[in-house]
């Protein structure tokens, strides 16, 4: 499912952030959390649909859509060239599914910056190369067995040239997410090899609580790194944040000007980067998201909670979750006519409330 790899330097903020994401359950009482590993957290996508279907349907839980964290030590510079633990991260960052770069902003002379200046540019750009570098390596190492596949298996061919492409792109300087499709290099031959930067990269500028509120600042950040998302907090108030009971949690985060936590626009701007929304069940149960990817056809949909449920998929009997509030009530959504029945070649939308008829 979806994971956001965080990296970053050293001493700018990860762990900080990181503790603050996995003990997010203050701030949202209903999302449950849970640790896998030491380094791997997931948390529940923040969705104010479930607490209002949960009312209308005396739900007795609420189920968020997971999104998983993991903490990615040891990408310093010069890994590829075996510094630090060299390409041990590797390991770690593989199966990420996007990779959130934290990039230090704050002041504070108080923490050392390991380059001993404070530069988010550089910062990004160590990072990047680190990462460009790793790929570089991979499919250089790849390329001579790809080589000899292709003599035996005609098939394989395409493989080399995409990998050929790559290394060209690489080379330039150009991550395979940024500049594939442009090239022509179709990344799915290609996905054997676990490259890096084919996948998204979001970027975190970790900055000192009084530049929260300078538009001029965060826009100057967010232009080095545009297309790709930029999200702006101060991780020491995160991680105070949800240590305090609600309403003081809402008068600190009002104070620093800022309408929703960080680590909540990090999860939802995480989650929409990968092309991923949510369809919604509601029971006197629980009220549950379920992720599918943007286009998924409601029998995909269906197969999200068991693939009996897809492979048996009959139709499915959907409301708007907009309709159905402003119904209040599911009889009150049926007698307005707001209750479709769907098939199987329906394309599934956010925040489509569903019920799924299927065989057994
Ligand atoms: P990591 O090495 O990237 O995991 O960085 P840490 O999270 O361990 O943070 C390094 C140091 O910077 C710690 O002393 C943190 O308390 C401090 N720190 C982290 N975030 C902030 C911040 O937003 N502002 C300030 N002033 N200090 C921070």
């Amino acid at each position: 499912s979806l994971t956001i790899g965080i990296v970053g330097l050293p001493n700018v903020g990860k762990s900080t952030l990181f503790n603050a994401l996995t003990k997010n359950d203050v701030l949202a009482a209903n999302y449950p959390f849970a640790t896998i590993e030491p380094n791997v957290g997931v948390v529940g996508l923040p969705d104010e649909r479930l607490d209002k279907l949960a009312a209308m349907f005396g739900s007795e839980k609420i189920v968020p859509a997971p999104v998983s964290f993991v903490d990615i030590a040891g990408l310093v510079r010069g890994a590829s060239k075996g510094q630090g633990r060299g390409n041990a991260f590797l390991a770690n960052i593989r199966d990420a599914t996007a990779i959130c770069q934290v990039v230090r902003a704050f002041s504070d002379p108080n923490v050392l910056h390991v380059d001993g200046k404070i530069s988010p540019s550089d910062d990004i750009e160590t990072i990047n190369t680190e990462l460009l570098l790793a790929d570089l390596q991979t499919v250089e190492k790849a390329l001579p067995r790809l080589q000899k596949e292709a003599k035996l298996k005609k098939e394989r061919a395409a493989v080399v040239a995409a990998a050929e492409a790559a290394l060209a792109l690489l080379n330039e300087g150009t991550t395979l997410y940024a500049g594939a499709a442009k090239a022509g290099i179709d990344v799915a031959l290609l996905a054997e090899l676990h490259l890096l930067t084919t996948k998204p990269f979001l970027y975190v500028f970790n900055v000192d609580e009084a530049e929260l509120g300078n538009a001029d600042f965060l826009d100057e950040l967010r232009a080095l790194v545009a297309p790709a998302e930029a999200i702006f907090m101060d991780a020491k108030i995160e991680s105070e944040l949800i240590e305090l009971p609600e309403d003081e949690a809402r008068e600190l985060l009002e104070s620093t000007g800022q309408t929703e936590p960080g680590l909540q626009q990090l999860i939802r701007v995480g989650f929409n980067t990968l092309g991923l929304q949510t369809y919604l069940t509601a029971g006197p149960k629980e009220s549950r998201a379920w992720t599918v990817p943007v286009g998924a056809t409601a029998p995909e949909a269906a197969g999200v909670i068991h693939s009996d449920f897809q492979r048996g998929f009959i139709k499915a009997e959907i409301v708007g979750f907009d309709d159905l509030m402003a119904a209040g009530s599911m009889a009150a959504a049926k007698a307005a006519g707001k209750v479709r029945m769907e098939g199987k070649d329906y394309i599934m939308k956010d925040g489509d409330v569903v019920e799924f008829r299927f065989n057994v």
